[in-house]
């Protein structure tokens, strides 16, 4: 029964957009969850294996990366890289979700072949944790033909996410939307491409087939990577509550602009943060952690909030049991602080003015998978591992 204790916690971030920041300086984990939060007097040393002195910094639930495109094992054939997952667990990343395994060489586009894939996908990714992140794999590409059992099929092999609709040969609002239902039904989560064409094959979908199809996520709503008009924007935040994803690889202007949109329409709960890598724009290791930095140091959002985005609004929508600093949350955790030479005196001010934070060290189901990480500039305090 391992036991860890984090002490010495500076700032507390809860992942909760609602209630951002925690009164407390110390977490106990045990067996990988979150056993308690509160004051180190009040928690106590007793059974403790592991304890780790924050020194001061700031703590917060584990990054979660809402679109990566995965395919198999730790490796990126749009990009020909591998440890391309790793190098992101070393950006505060420890969740990825896949927005679909559209770059398999050769991708097949049949019902049997998409739903092969995807269910290959969820099984593999199950087995396997790129430099301790988990990965959860096999968004299913809708192809024409899918009929409700296979909906059925897939949920029961483990998939829970419907890839970005759009990628795929469904592209049409009136094929897509009974497809939604069935997945629905099944308690899958629905993402949908919206945006200029990403890539030869894919297509430019606006704002009515959104609202036609009826998804649970609009992706990169700042575009992957061409955004759409601002006004469509504003439709989409406004006329629905489906979430709004802002990435890394779109269009920064118009991340900042839907993100004011977001302010406006009292939607800051409903944003969350994806890369949208590997892609044409390429592997970006702190693309989530920079998206943070934008949204922080461009708009009235704080940096507090910005965590919370890429954190427990993300495990919400996708119906994950971490990204929250709660009892009965898995222990994924990263300890940050301002880089060294920042102008913020701390992790938070440092992204309030638009730097990229020192990540000292990342925790997935309470135990250290980076200790200092290679990507980031180096924190001006490193937590310490005292027994
Ligand atoms: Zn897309």
């Amino acid at each position: 029964m391992p036991k860890t204790l984090l002490t010495k916690i500076g700032t507390l971030v809860s992942g909760d957009i609602d209630d951002p920041i925690l009164r407390a300086d110390a977490i106990l984990i045990e067996d990988g969850k979150i056993a308690a939060v509160g004051s180190a007097g009040e928690l106590g040393t007793a059974g403790v294996t592991l304890t780790i002195d924050c020194g001061g910094t700031t703590v917060t639930p584990g990054l979660i990366d809402s679109h990566c495109h995965v395919v198999l094992g730790d490796y990126t054939p749009r990009q020909k890289q591998s440890g391309f997952l790793e190098s992101e667990v070393h950006g505060g990343v420890t969740t990825f979700i896949s927005a679909g395994e559209v770059h398999l060489p050769g991708r097949p586009k049949d019902p049997a072949g998409t739903k092969a894939l995807a269910i290959l996908a969820a099984k593999s990714f199950n087995n396997f944790r790129p430099g301790g992140g988990k990965v959860v794999g096999g968004a299913v590409i809708l192809e024409k033909g899918l009929t409700a059992d296979d909906f059925e099929e897939l949920a029961r092999e483990g998939v829970r996410t419907v890839g970005e609709i759009g990628l795929g040969s469904v592209k049409d609002p009136a094929d897509a939307a009974p497809m939604v239902k069935w997945a629905r039904a099944c308690g899958m989560t629905v993402m949908m491409h919206a945006g200029g064409t990403s890539i030869p094959g894919s297509s430019t979908v606006t704002a009515d087939m959104v609202l036609q199809t009826d998804p649970d996520i609009v992706c990169h709503i700042n575009g992957g990577p061409t955004a759409m008009a601002v006004d469509e924007v504003g439709k989409l935040i406004g006329g629905s509550d489906y979430a709004i994803e802002i990435v890394h690889c779109g269009n920064p202007k118009v991340a900042v602009e839907a993100a004011v949109l977001a302010i406006e329409h009292k939607a800051l709960h409903r944003v969350i943060i994806g890369n949208d890598a590997p892609s044409g724009t390429g592997v970006v290791p702190l693309g989530v952690l920079r998206v943070v930095c934008h949204l922080a140091s461009l708009t009235a959002i704080g940096a507090d909030q910005a965590i919370c985005m890429a954190t427990g609004n993300t495990a919400r929508v996708h119906k994950l049991e971490r990204g929250l600093i709660a009892p009965g949350k898995e222990a994924d955790l990263v300890i940050m602080d301002a880089p060294m030479g920042s102008v913020g005196a701390d992790a938070l001010s440092a992204i309030k003015a638009g730097d990229v934070p020192g990540v000292g060290m990342v925790l997935v189901d309470g135990a250290i998978v980076v200790n200092k990480s290679r990507n980031t500039p180096p924190p001006v305090t490193m937590p310490k591992v005292v027994s």
